[in-house]
């Protein structure tokens, strides 16, 4: 049966490449019928926190990657932090020390960095080259009795190569002789990083190893503490770095780069989810749009690319757009009405009036809060400070003084404001009989009366904009300040 795991330590927030690991396990899990599970690397204790472990948690349910096994929702195969594990990893250190496949290395660090200086000095590799690997029984239970500390050093075979079989990048070989042979456990008892991840993919069963490249140096030590404790070699699949757009590592100094940030400044999870897949994968043709129900279906990690893949915020961005437009209207109007009520524009988050602006304004959005802006633009130009406005400069030359005069008099006597009283076509017949007085008609009837009225050269349709920055007025939802 397929499992796999997500593996994170807690030491920092979600970042994107960390999502995107977390991603491919999930589908490849759920397309495959498998489990997947979430394991907390937390051994490190001194940079582990809990509410690292907490913002992580969060971060991926916010994304939708449920987990079937792990902190949380527990499983047979648990405890899932590898703080609550120690026995474990005690008991396969002694069981590898039965089977010789680890030795007790009493060396202390003066010997262990004198041996370091004289393979510098020789070019060599820096290997173990002490006595303790083929130390007698006698001379072992001669420092135990002694009470000097030891680690448990893992005997690496000395020559010929290891390779895998990588679902990402094909065969990756390693030759041994240069490796050395390394330690499992340290003289305090605390069990080695690589140790741990070993014992613990052997002991949850799990079958697929996906992670990022930068972990493959990792995965000779693993496929050697695996083959010692005679368990079933998982699959391993090494996924390639994230970059920014000039090609280098993406770090912080690109923006924003962890998941919460994006979430925080209004990404929807969908789109985020949608992006990150494309991190490295496509379904072969075109199509970019997938919901992660479609991800699940199309997914396969046979298609994932063993190139760096470039993390492009336009393009996220761009992608948020495509998924804000197909929620569905009365959801969309919710989001936004909640937006515009938290950020103060409006005073109330539902409404007939909402539910207008939202249709006007949402074609030109791509991320919930540029509604914002679009709707205090829009609300920000009653006629009087458009007349003023230096956007509309330019179009009140004095050809147009006529133009603007007769819409400031259609303004002050009330002639407009009794039109959008009767809504959209109230509207349409003043315009018409508006333009029949100046003799104007098409653009050079609608380009001025747009900017007069709506401040802006371009916009959405000019009559429901006009309409709404009056029933602004009407409903009195805007709050104080946007005025
Ligand atoms: N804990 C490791 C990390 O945060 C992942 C190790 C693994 O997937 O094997 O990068």
């Amino acid at each position: 049966p397929v499992r796999v795991r997500f593996a994170p330590s807690p030491t920092g927030n979600l970042h994107v490449g960390g999502a995107r690991t977390a991603l491919f396990n999930y589908l490849f899990a759920r397309s495959k019928g498998g489990k997947f599970v979430l394991r907390i690397e937390d051994t490190d204790l001194e940079r582990s926190t809990k509410e690292s472990e907490e913002a992580l948690l969060q971060d991926l349910s916010w994304l939708g990657l449920d987990w079937d096994e792990g902190p949380g929702v527990g499983g047979e195969y648990g405890p899932y932090r590898q703080s609550e594990r120690n026995s474990l990893y005690k008991r396969h250190a002694e069981k590898l020390l039965e089977l010789d496949h680890v030795y007790r290395c009493f060396c202390t660090n003066e010997e262990l960095e004198k041996m370091k200086e004289i393979a510098k000095l020789k070019q060599l590799p820096p290997v173990y080259t002490g006595k303790w690997a083929s130390a007698t029984d006698e001379e072992v239970q001669e420092e135990l009795a002694k009470g000097t500390p030891y680690t448990y050093r893992f005997r690496v075979p000395k020559e010929g190569s290891l390779k895998i079989n990588d679902l990402i990048r094909g065969e990756v070989s390693w030759n041994l002789d240069t490796l050395g042979d390394f330690v499992i456990m340290r003289s305090n008892g605390q069990p080695v990083y690589n140790f741990c991840v070993t014992v613990d993919d052997a002991t949850m069963a799990i079958s697929h190893v996906i992670r990022a490249e930068e972990h493959l140096p990792n995965t000779l030590r693993q496929a050697l503490i695996y083959k010692a404790l005679g368990f079933p070699m998982p699959y391993f699949a090494h996924v390639s770095l994230i970059l920014a757009p000039d090609r280098s590592k993406l770090s912080k100094r690109h923006g924003a780069t962890s998941v919460g940030q994006f979430r925080e400044m209004g990404y929807l999870p969908q789109a985020m989810v949608n992006y990150l897949a494309l991190l490295g994968w496509g379904d072969g043709t075109e199509n970019e749009f997938f919901t992660l129900e479609q991800l699940v279906e199309k997914f396969s990690i046979g298609r994932v690319n063993k190139s760096g893949a470039i993390f492009d915020s336009t393009k996220l961005r761009w992608m948020n757009g495509q998924h804000l437009r197909v929620i569905p209207s009365e959801e969309l109007t919710k989001l936004i009405g909640e937006q515009w009520k938290r950020t103060g524009i409006l005073t109330e988050s539902e409404g007939p009036f909402i539910d207008e602006a939202v249709q006007l304004l949402k074609d030109g959005i791509d991320l919930i809060p540029d509604s914002d802006k679009a709707l205090s633009n829009l609300l920000s130009y009653p006629l009087h400070a458009t007349l003023t406005s230096p956007e509309a400069k330019p179009v009140l030359e004095d050809k147009l003084s006529e133009f603007s005069a007769s819409l400031i008099s259609a303004y002050d006597n009330g002639e407009l404001l009794s039109a959008l009283e009767e809504g959209h076509a109230g509207w349409q017949k003043w315009v018409k009989s508006f333009g029949k007085s100046l003799k104007r008609k098409g653009k050079s009837l609608f380009m001025p009366l747009r900017v007069l009225l709506t401040g802006k050269l371009h916009g959405p349709d000019m009559g429901a904009s006009v309409d709404l920055i009056h029933k602004a007025g009407i409903y009195g939802v805007v709050a104080p300040q946007a005025g």
